[in-house]
């Protein structure tokens, strides 16, 4: 008989690492509460515009083909990946510029506004490719459940004499002085939900990613990962069974026997919990069987949470690009209302997406589909009025920029908030990606993927190892499923 896993969360964690289960031969059973795989990554028809609900950067290419490649797959084998061009606009204050993907013009670019730039850009990203080189074809692939695992290793020498520890904002200020500059290169790591000064500089590898891996698409829209996930795991084999939440684990003798939903029983020799960790530790394992306690978590910095608007608009919209950043107001003070003082902010920075600008499939002709992205510290009120609120603050800043008006030509809008996080994902205070990559939160101080006292309990997914995004995530579930195969052999 075959060893059977179960895998709780049908998200990119647990497609991955139901997939990789599956093909080293173990019967897998993944349990998805809502009735769409995807998780984060979901998506919604609504008046002929079809709305990616989350991730909408194709970042790292490397990391999706990588996966796709140990099936025997490759990422073209299921949808059609472009670059973009430009890679993204950036809204300043004083002046708009388009971020090109072509390398010697975006060096040309800086140079414009720091005489240097363009060599020093050359040094940044020098050392960014080496961090990144050395994460992806080692570091972020380790379970992290010991520090024994990054003992010896002489990639950490490296990596030390490159100011591993420092914060990124020292480091990025080493090598530049211009706000605008030093605003593009921490935007990437606002995705990973901190400041510059508490994110270790060997975070400047997504640098490296941005600048010159690039900015893709996946023609038809985010959806399509969701998609070629779900056809491979099917094809290994996979039973996933959706609209089915678990309500509880069931444990004796230092093991999980199952996981129940109410009228279901789905019982295995090997659990895995791919829906948010907070969840599954606090909420799923009953009688003191926690790996950590409330306060625990209470006290892990969380990436923020998100005000978003799917909104349609039964018009084009001239000046938008399909990824557009608007900092035209001051991230400090953003930052502290997420950080330091939570609260809604005065004056938010916010992201448009608008991937009619590439995609015809995603909206009717002749009109836009937006999403818009707003970064909300978690566990805030979330209402309908402040909702409201907001909406009217950001198109008001959207239609004056742009000159144009939008909202009397919005025919769709819904948004989404704490609450639906909450209620769609069981997501710790309504986090979007989950933990922040603060230094005190890296490598071995995440929360563990393996349960301390449960002998058949594993954790994956953006709240622990390897952390936040798409990538991280697919990498999460390889991890595991390679752990699970060391301790669970067949
Ligand atoms: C608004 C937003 C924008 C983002 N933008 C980007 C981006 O541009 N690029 C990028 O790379 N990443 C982005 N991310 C991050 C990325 O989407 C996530 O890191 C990744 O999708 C997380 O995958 P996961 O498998 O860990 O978790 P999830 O996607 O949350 O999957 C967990 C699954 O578990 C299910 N579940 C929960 N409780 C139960 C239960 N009791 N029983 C059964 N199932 C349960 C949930 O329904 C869910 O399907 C974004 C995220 C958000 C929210």
């Amino acid at each position: 008989m075959k060893k059977k896993v179960v895998i709780l969360g049908g998200g990119i964690s647990g497609l991955a690492s139901a997939s990789f289960l599956a093909q080293k031969g173990y019967q897998v059973q993944l349990v998805e509460k809502n009735d769409q795989l995807g998780g984060r990554c979901r998506t919604f028809s609504a008046k002929g515009f079809e709305f990616d609900m989350g991730p909408s950067w194709y970042w790292m290419p490397d990391v999706f083909e990588r996966y796709f490649e140990q099936f025997g797959k490759k990422v073209s084998d299921y949808f059609d990946l472009v670059r973009l061009e430009p890679s993204y606009k950036v809204y300043f204050k004083d002046e708009e510029v388009d971020i090109p993907a072509n390398y010697d013009q975006l060096k040309a670019l800086l140079e414009k506004w720091e005489q240097g730039a363009g060599p020093k850009l050359d040094q940044f990203l020098k050392e960014a490719q080496t961090k990144y080189e050395i994460s992806m074809s080692d570091l972020v692939f380790r379970p992290s459940l010991s520090v024994m695992e990054f003992a010896n290793l002489k990639v950490l020498k490296s990596l030390f004499s490159m100011d591993l520890l420092k914060s990124f904002e020292g480091h990025s200020k080493k090598f530049f002085k211009h706000p605008k500059i030093l605003q593009l290169l921490e935007f990437p790591i606002l995705f990973l939900g901190a400041t510059s000064d508490s994110t270790p500089a060997l975070y400047s590898m997504m640098n490296y990613a941005d600048i010159k891996l690039g900015t893709w698409y996946p023609m038809g829209g985010m959806y399509n990962i969701i998609k070629a996930m779900k056809s491979l795991a099917e094809e290994l084999g996979v039973e996933i069974v959706t609209d089915s939440e678990v309500h509880s684990l069931e444990t004796s003798s230092k093991k999980v026997k199952s996981a129940k939903n109410g009228t279901k029983e789905f019982v295995g020799d090997v659990f895995v919990a791919s829906c948010d960790y907070h969840h599954a530790d606090r909420v799923l394992l009953k009688n003191g069987s926690s790996n950590y306690s409330e306060k625990y978590w209470d006290k892990r910095k969380l990436a923020p949470s998100s005000l978003l608007f799917y909104v349609g608009v039964n018009k084009k919209i001239d000046g938008l690009r399909h990824h557009n950043l608007f900092f035209d107001t001051d991230f400090s003070v953003h930052a502290k209302e997420i950080y330091d003082h939570p609260q809604w902010p005065s004056k938010p920075l916010f992201y448009v997406c608008n991937p009619s600008k590439t995609d015809p499939d995603v909206a009717p002709e002749g009109s836009e589909n937006l999403f818009i992205l707003m970064p909300l510290a978690p566990g805030l009120e979330d209402t309908e009025m402040l909702r409201d609120k907001y909406y009217h603050m950001i198109m008001e800043r959207l239609e004056s920029r742009l000159g144009t008006a939008i909202r009397p030509n919005v025919i769709y809008k819904r948004a989404y908030c704490r609450k639906d996080f909450e209620s769609d994902y069981h997501a710790y205070k309504g986090n979007a990606y989950g933990l922040s990559n603060v230094l005190m939160q890296t490598a071995i101080l995440k929360p563990r993927m393996k349960h301390r006292k449960l002998e058949n309990l594993y954790f994956t997914g953006q709240l622990t190892v390897p952390g936040p995004g798409m990538p991280p995530s697919l990498i999460s579930g390889e991890i595991v499923a390679d752990l699970i195969e060391k301790e669970h052999a067949l």
